[in-house]
């Protein structure tokens, strides 16, 4: 901005501005300020404003391509091609895509979507393939043997719902069958005639010295 007394360009760019104002109308009947390299700022805002205009017509255009029949079916052929697939490829392996997918798996929308999934019979026979699979059975001992997993265990016993649990199942029904079937087998016989002995052995020790 100046304030009416640089006239000129040449004043303009000895002063090193940017705008001067001569007060004629320019081609196309503004009287406004000029830049130093553009000429009238009226004409630039207009460039730009049919510009903007250009790119929101192309977009529209698009969208309403991509909608149609035609656009659908286009689409589909080019998933389907070596291209189109490469191209899904190179931005799943991008961190764009996986932050991406790691937002939505963390949004209401993805666990509401996965949840819905988990409890599907699809999701059920997914799950149930997976783990009887090597690939599974690997991740779990891998996973078992880990230090998340024991803190998670530690956390877990120490809380109120395990104790909780753990009271259910010792007064269940299977709880007791299991307890009965234990105290008939053979390695629960074997245990108590162990500490049997032990017992006689600590009690001859009493005895003899
Ligand atoms: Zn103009």
């Amino acid at each position: 901005m100046n304030d009416g007394t640089i006239n000129t360009r040449k004043e303009a760019l000895a002063q090193r501005l940017k705008r001067y104002f001569t007060g004629e109308a320019c081609k196309r009947g503004h009287v406004a300020e000029w830049d130093v390299n553009f000429g009238c700022v009226e004409c630039i805002a207009e460039r730009e404003a049919s510009k903007r205009e250009a790119s929101d017509k192309a977009k529209a255009a698009r969208k309403a391509y991509a909608a149609s029949d035609e656009g659908k079916v286009a689409h589909k052929a080019y998933v389907a091609s070596d291209k189109g697939k490469a191209t899904k490829a190179a931005y799943q392996a991008s961190d764009k895509a996986k932050a991406a997918k790691a937002a939505y798996e963390a949004s209401d929308e993805g666990k509401a979507i996965k949840a819905a999934y988990a409890a599907s019979e699809k999701g059920k026979a997914a799950k149930a393939a997976y783990v009887a699979s090597d690939k599974g059975r690997a991740a779990k001992a891998t996973y078992d043997a880990s230090d998340k997993r024991k803190a998670w265990l530690a956390a877990y016993r120490a809380s109120d719902k395990a104790k909780a649990a753990k009271a259910t199942y010792d007064a269940s029904d299977k709880r007791k069958a299991w307890w009965a079937a234990y105290r008939a087998s053979d390695k629960a016989k074997a245990a108590q005639a162990r500490r049997r002995e032990a017992k006689a052995a600590a009690l001859l020790s009493v005895v003899t010295t």
